[in-house]
């Protein structure tokens, strides 16, 4: 056989729903000649990814690390050192994630208690308190930011009702990381997962992760073994904390070393001027997309900066309208997932994508293209 033709990709603007735009020094630092990941110089850029993950998630938490691989591993990381046989887990559901948790639940063998809201809508504390009235969990899970629908969940108030009952409070924050405040101390997040390739602009493939002393206690406590070899922390930890390094799986070295740039750029940028760069683009992208008639399906004081859901017009196309922004304009923007699949178009700005540049661009593309 010969071999198959050279790579030749590239010049797309990533305004979906993740991955989003990468910056060159992001690439170049994944260039880096590789190192083992054994080596003295490589744990200390581990820590150094540790020690920026702090200062991101805002927290203290000593098991503050990145598994090597995406958001989901993430979630599946904290629900199986977390859940053993026969607990009860109670998991907020108004999109895909949310769902996705329940299948994470279920698989643990524990026993899923639901709180559903409609897609589109947050979660209301006061469902919450319900369930717990109903029900003693081991932990209650939420997310952040639903990619699915464009919701941003308000976390502290629900998080005082996780803890008055004695349970873990676990947040997806996959999407919101980077993009907007997420504060793991102050609103009691004790498990906390999210990923590289959405608002921290890097590619695809490790999850940011912290866990609270209350967490760690409670799997130290387990009495079953974590049902997975692979994200069992009791063995990663061993890894990505003390002085004497044991090796677990082999670090996915080039991505470690894009994070680490990533994370340079984010505290260069600073957090405070990020979260505001995120939301006056979204403002300007909703004003651009309010002229041309387009509603959004989120109430704005719900609304996620980073992942706009607009609906899609009446005798607009769905597809034909994605495939020409591709073709033409070299624009991604993202379908919708579940039950607004064809009806919500899902636009993202995130991250290294979210500039005035990205929004003027695609706004002059759709004017073009629905014209
Ligand atoms: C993207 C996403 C995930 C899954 O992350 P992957 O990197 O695709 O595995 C989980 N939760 C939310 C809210 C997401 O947006």
């Amino acid at each position: 056989m010969s071999a198959a033709s050279e790579l030749s990709l590239g010049g797309r603007y990533l305004m979906g729903p993740g991955p989003s735009d990468v910056h060159p020094r992001v690439l170049k630092a994944m260039a880096t000649p590789l190192v083992g990941h054994m080596d003295p110089k490589f744990i200390e850029i581990m820590d150094g990814v540790k020690e920026m993950l702090r200062g991101l998630f805002r927290t203290k938490n000593d098991l503050t690390f990145a598994v090597s691989a995406t958001g989901s591993a993430g979630m599946e990381t904290c629900f199986v050192n977390l859940l053993e046989p026969g607990d009860e887990a109670v998991v907020c559901v108004n999109g895909v994630f949310g769902n996705r948790m329940c299948d994470n639940v279920e698989r643990c063998g524990a026993k899923l208690v639901r709180v559903d809201a409609a897609w589109g809508e947050p979660i209301e504390p006061a469902q919450v308190k319900e369930a717990l009235g109903k029900c003693k969990p081991k932990l209650v899970a939420i997310v952040h930011a639903e990619t699915s629908t464009g919701v941003l969940q308000p976390l502290e108030e629900i998080s005082g009702m996780v803890h008055d009952a004695g349970a873990l409070f676990l947040v997806d924050t996959v999407t919101s990381l980077g993009g907007t405040d997420v504060r793991v101390d102050e609103w009691g997040i004790d498990a906390v997962y999210s990923g590289t390739q959405k608002c921290l602009s890097c590619p695809p493939g490790l999850s940011p992760v912290s866990f609270s002393g209350r967490a760690v206690k409670v799997m130290e406590q387990r009495k079953t073994k974590v049902q997975s070899w692979y994200l069992d922390l009791s063995m990663v930890r061993k890894y990505w904390e003390g002085n004497k390094r044991v090796y677990h799986h082999t670090a996915p070295v080039s991505m470690i070393y894009a994070l680490y740039e990533a994370l340079r750029l984010i505290f260069e940028e600073g957090l405070d001027e990020r979260f505001g760069r995120h939301r006056r683009n979204h403002e300007l992208l909703r004003e651009g997309l309010e002229e041309m008639g387009f509603e959004f399906l989120v109430r704005p004081e719900y609304r996620l900066p980073m992942l706009n859901a607009v609906k899609i017009p009446a005798g607009v196309e769905d597809a034909a309208v994605r495939q020409q922004l591709l073709e033409r304009y070299n624009i991604e923007i993202g379908a919708g997932l579940g039950e607004f699949a064809g009806k919500v178009w899902r636009i993202g700005l995130m991250g290294c994508s979210c500039t005035e540049n990205h929004v003027n661009m695609l706004l002059a593309a759709l004017r073009q293209i629905m014209k």
